[in-house]
């Protein structure tokens, strides 16, 4: 039987998805261990999630009160949300040195999401290119998506790394949309960052799902869903 598709699917011939917060997570205990070795403080998965939350709702903001974001340098987005948790420059610095190491060992984006494998194994049951479309310092997208046991299951992976370009560029929603031979009208992009993600691939001409699991946008001008599972409503 052919899934229900979430109403933004309908008629879609691709779903391009953001990796780091939508289908792969950070390995939240290796970063909660690292803040405990640096700098003595003990932060729970939850706490991490909501400020690495609150740090992508500041990305991309200019309203009144917003901190801006430095997005520069190794692992600006867990810098950020260490600092927003309190901690000062001097133990970002260390912390960064030392989520690099890990991550040389093991991708610290390896966590995967609980909904991911069966979400985009029914989108492509039900006929849709399935693609991911990522922001990497590194060039690991792959070996991202194999760390969380999701390898092998895409049509298309465009990582901003090697290609030199990325989001919110439109760039590199054409790129995508070129190799997997679709229309932008044709294409929906799921991820988690409200600038880089749902404003960029709208502005590209695709349509947005925007993830929100901790209900952060309601100014959203695109539909939201608190899952992954929430785009085969009824099935996972
Ligand atoms: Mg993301």
């Amino acid at each position: 039987m052919i899934p229900t598709l979430h109403p933004s699917l309908q008629g879609a011939r691709a779903c391009i998805f953001d990796a780091g917060g939508t289908l792969v997570h950070p390995d939240w205990p290796r970063l909660a261990e690292l803040a405990e070795g640096a700098a003595g403080r003990r932060f729970g998965a939850e706490e991490m999630r909501r400020a690495f939350g609150e740090m992508l709702k500041c990305v991309g903001s200019t309203g009144p009160g917003g901190r801006s974001i430095d997005q520069t340098g190794r692992h600006w987005t867990f810098r950020a949300m260490y600092g927003g948790l309190g901690l000062d420059e001097s133990a970002c610095d260390s912390l960064v040195g030392r989520i690099d190491a890990a991550h040389g060992e093991r991708h610290i984006w390896c966590g995967v999401d609980a909904d991911a494998a069966r979400v985009v194994d029914e989108l492509k049951r039900a006929g849709l290119l399935v693609a991911v479309v990522s922001n990497t310092e590194d060039g690991r997208l792959t070996d991202s998506l194999e760390s969380a046991g999701l390898g092998g299951r895409f049509d298309l992976l465009v990582d901003s790394h090697l290609v030199g370009c990325k989001k919110p560029d439109a760039a590199i929603f054409r790129l995508a949309l070129g190799r997997l031979g679709v229309e932008a009208s044709e294409a929906v992009f799921v991820g988690d960052s409200y600038a880089h993600d749902a404003l960029a691939a709208r502005a590209a001409g695709l349509r947005a799902v925007l993830l929100d699991p901790l209900d952060m946008h309601p100014e959203a001008v695109c539909p939201r869903i608190r899952r992954l599972g929430d785009l085969l409503p009824g099935v996972v």
